[in-house]
């Protein structure tokens, strides 16, 4: 059985930023991924607020990590990793292709989509309905499509599409948006409509979308709007299960992985970093949360060795 110092799951940021440092102390280390590396950091439209580059894209800044990542450790990906368990001094981590052994684990296994869970969402999924701007924007140019939600997705998701030549107009359930200024100040330049106090009922249509219902929480009022295309952008939930499997501490109000400072879970020798702890879901925080489990485990194992 193959065996390392450090096997990390999930290849977002901090997943990829983990692997660099932990490489990087001559630890032996496999990143496992379920799908394809950059997990929805992929779906980033453009990010503005990563230091040393004024825009870029998720996609290209998950492009650059990965060129960089594997310089130091190794990946994998399309093999899931469905159970970590302790095997005497190491664990045992299992997957959807084979078993490894390690001496130390960091969960980056980050966040899902929030469904709006409405009738209509899962039946148009992939005919109208979406969940990454980037992936499915270009197919909707010209055409009329919502935006539900009020954060910094929703709000990159509208500019982006915007910037496309896509006709947007965000939809979101009070009156004033939880994303931050900056990114306010830009849908108000770009006069992208926001449709407030308004709940996405329902999506409607024949092969593909044609409208969506809409009810004013404030007049109860329902309206039918003519639409192409619905973007959800309402959220992340963490992707737990496995820490949850493993008996990790979760805060049982959002659901993240409790850790210390140095991403330490409550088993030894198991880190966390990421969206599926808690704190800011932010690139840059990610990031710094891999380094710094990275950087535990090698003093932890250090420790140990005295
Ligand atoms: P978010 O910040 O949690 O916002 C979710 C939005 O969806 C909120 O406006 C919420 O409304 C709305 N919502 C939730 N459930 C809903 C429902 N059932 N029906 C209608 N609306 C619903 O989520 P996010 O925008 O996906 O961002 C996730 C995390 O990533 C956040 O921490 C965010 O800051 C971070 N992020 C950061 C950046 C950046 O730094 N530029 C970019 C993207 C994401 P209420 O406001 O009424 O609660």
């Amino acid at each position: 059985m193959n065996k390392y110092d450090m096997v990390i799951v999930g290849s977002g940021p901090a997943g990829l930023t983990a692997a660099i440092y932990s490489g990087r102390q001559n630890f032996k280390t496999l990143v496992l991924e379920k799908a394809l590396v950059g997990g929805t950091g992929l779906m980033v439209p453009l990010m503005e607020n990563y230091p040393g580059f004024d825009m870029i894209s998720g996609r290209k800044l998950i492009e650059l990590m990965k060129t960089q990542t594997m310089r130091h450790a190794e990946i994998k990906e399309l093999e899931e990793v469905k159970k970590v368990e302790y095997n005497e001094e190491l664990l045992k981590i299992s997957t959807s292709k084979g078993n490894y052994m390690s001496k130390s684990v960091i969960l980056a296994t980050g966040s899902k989509h929030r469904f709006l869970n409405v009738p209509g969402e899962a039946e148009f999924l992939g005919r109208g309905v979406s969940y990454c701007a980037t992936c499915d924007g270009p197919l909707f140019v010209g055409r009329r499509v919502l935006v539900v939600g009020g954060g910094n997705s929703a709000a990159q998701q509208a500019i982006y599409l915007d910037s496309i030549g896509v006709l947007v107009a965000m939809v979101h359930r009070r009156s004033e948006l939880r994303a931050e200024i900056y990114l306010q100040r830009l849908l108000e330049d770009k006069d992208i409509p926001i449709i407030w106090n308004s709940e996405l009922k329902k999506i409607k249509g024949d092969q593909l979308v044609q409208s969506a219902v809409l009810c004013n929480n404030k007049t109860g009022k329902e309206e039918e709007v003519v639409t192409d295309g619905v973007f959800v952008a309402v959220g992340e939930i963490p992707s737990n299960q496995l820490a949850y499997d493993m008996g990790i501490e979760i805060d049982e109000r959002g659901g993240y992985i409790i850790t210390d400072k140095g991403q330490r879970t409550n088993l030894p020798r198991v880190y966390a970093a990421g969206d599926v702890t808690i704190g800011n879901n932010q690139w840059l925080i990610a990031c710094s949360e891999g380094a710094v489990a990275a950087l535990s485990a090698y003093q932890d194992i250090q420790i140990r060795k005295k």
